[in-house]
């Protein structure tokens, strides 16, 4: 079964216009390339987007990220966007500006940015045949923790730990059907990794 789109933490949203003090073409840029090869999109039986996509422009814990429910839109516009100005794991709570609602990924983007400074990017795409391939050959989320939850974020720490989320750059979500992300220090490198796999397709 599908489990997506709906937000699970405590969102606090002050529903305003973008003010972007930073250029978000290239976040838009990639987010669309995703959107072409259905990476990102939704689901037309349900009426549900999928994936979502971030960057971290500036220092502390503050990025930009797709609005939630924005999947099935193409070309994608810069009010489709929003910032999450800062978060709690923890607590489950997150705070967004914009016109739209954070992703209901937030929770997770924020999980990958915590662990190091230097990671800058994070995509969350869906491919069923993908996701297959993936599970257990890359760092994989435990089966019984869903996405977007506080669990999500203890689940990625430990990939982190034990398993070389780092390195690898790469993790299939066992409990989020055909659910992947990447991320890296740019856009270009997070792609870059879920390319070579993607590639590798038949
Ligand atoms: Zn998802």
């Amino acid at each position: 079964m599908i489990d997506e789109g709906y937000i699970k933490f405590e969102l606090f949203w002050e529903q305003q216009p973008n003010d972007f003090k930073f250029d978000i073409s290239n976040l838009m840029h990639w987010r669309d390339k995703m959107h072409e090869l259905n990476l990102i999109g939704n689901y037309p039986d349900l009426g549900i987007g999928f994936g979502n996509i971030s960057q971290k422009f500036e220092k502390g814990n503050e990025f930009v990220i797709s609005g939630t429910q924005t999947g099935d839109i193409y070309p994608i516009a810069e009010k489709h966007f929003t910032t999450v100005t800062n978060y709690d794991l923890a607590a489950n709570s997150v705070w967004c500006r914009g016109p739209l609602k954070a992703s209901s990924e937030s929770m997770t983007h924020a999980a990958i940015y915590e662990f190091d400074e230097s990671i800058k990017a994070v995509i969350h795409v869906h491919h069923m045949e993908l996701w297959k391939q993936l599970l257990d050959r890359v760092p994989t989320s435990k089966a019984d923790v869903p996405y977007g939850t506080p669990e999500m974020g203890m689940e990625i720490k430990r990939l982190f730990d034990e398993e070389n989320l780092a390195t690898e750059r790469i993790m299939a979500m066992a409990g989020h059907d055909e659910g992947i992300i990447t991320f890296g220090a740019t856009l270009e490198e997070a792609e870059a990794v879920l390319m070579d796999y993607y590639n590798q397709l038949d």
